[in-house]
């Protein structure tokens, strides 16, 4: 049975049980961060950590545990679980909430402690690091309508997973987003990466997109590869004009993809840019 912790206990996630009062359920109003590991190791602790102070302090959450607590939890999430998934590839998903209240007022309570929750999940394996073992994503494109906020790591994702239903609607695996100036931002669950002429293009971090964790472990890989990185904004015709098109995020590393919105990115296979790409990811990624 999965193990999941939950304000200070570790026990089965079927038994962890939270109030219909709590503002996670009531408001979305919380945020979560979701860590990858393979073989027992982390990956971007340090980052996926720092963002998740990061969101709690936007929205005025006292972060509850110090760094050595977060990461005590996250290893005994790993040892109470990993006999369920002896492939080794194991996500923990970590999620505060400002707790409960005794009634439903939108301002933030006084004297209300937050609530936190962890469990673990299977991880799709690693990426394989050829371009002929790995099975690229087909995407839609579709106006970003979410909020002004998208660097918050918010619980409250219903604008994401509208627009991600949308790609599963039309038979596609993800939903790349756009601006009101057709820029690109990020995709539903995702980062965005192109390539054009063998530089690797990605939006650089506003609050249109998550900074993403694989994001900025992928830039530092890519610097010490010499792959040439830049971190700029390009436009929806950009993408559909690109050599290469990538997805990244914790559960996917460097996803390819092949088409977009109906439209065969470049001859429609997986190109050698995101071959050295994800070798350069693979030789960082313990290391971030
Ligand atoms: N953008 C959005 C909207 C996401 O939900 C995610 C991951 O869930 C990402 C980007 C990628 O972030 P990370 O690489 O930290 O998983």
């Amino acid at each position: 049975m999965t193990i999941a912790y939950l304000n200070g206990e570790f026990l089965p996630l079927s038994e962890a049980k939270i109030s219909p009062m709590d503002r996670g359920f009531l408001f979305g109003d919380g945020i979560y961060e979701v860590i990858p590991s393979y073989a027992g190791k982390p990956v971007g602790l340090n980052g996926h950590l720092a963002r998740m102070n990061d969101g709690l302090s936007a929205i005025s959450i006292t972060n509850p545990y110090s760094f050595e607590q977060w990461s005590d939890i996250l290893t005994q999430l790993l040892r109470h679980n990993e006999a369920r998934f002896p492939e080794g590839n194991i996500g923990i998903y970590f999620h505060i909430s400002r707790g409960t209240d005794t009634k439903r007022y939108h301002a933030y309570p006084d004297n209300v402690s937050p609530t936190v929750f962890g469990f673990a999940f299977a991880l799709p394996p690693a990426q394989p690091l050829s371009k002929d073992a790995v099975k690229p994503f087909k995407v839609a494109l579709q106006e970003d309508k979410r909020w002004q906020r998208c660097h918050i790591k918010s619980t409250s994702l219903l604008g994401n997973v509208m627009h991600f239903q949308a790609g599963i609607d039309h038979g596609v695996n993800e939903t790349i987003l756009y601006n009101e100036n057709k820029q690109v931002t990020e995709a539903s669950s995702c980062n965005v990466f192109m390539v054009k002429d063998k530089v690797i293009y990605t939006p650089p971090l506003d609050n249109q997109l998550l900074p993403g964790i694989t994001r900025s472990i992928a830039i530092e890989a890519f610097k010490r590869a010499e792959l040439r990185v830049v971190e700029n904004w390009f436009t929806t015709e950009d993408l559909l004009d690109a050599d290469e098109v990538w997805l990244s995020s914790s559960s996917k590393e460097l996803m390819p993809v092949v088409e977009v919105d109906g439209n065969t990115i470049a001859d429609g296979n997986v190109g050698d840019m995101w071959e050295a790409a994800i070798k350069a990811y693979n030789a960082y990624k313990f290391l971030a």
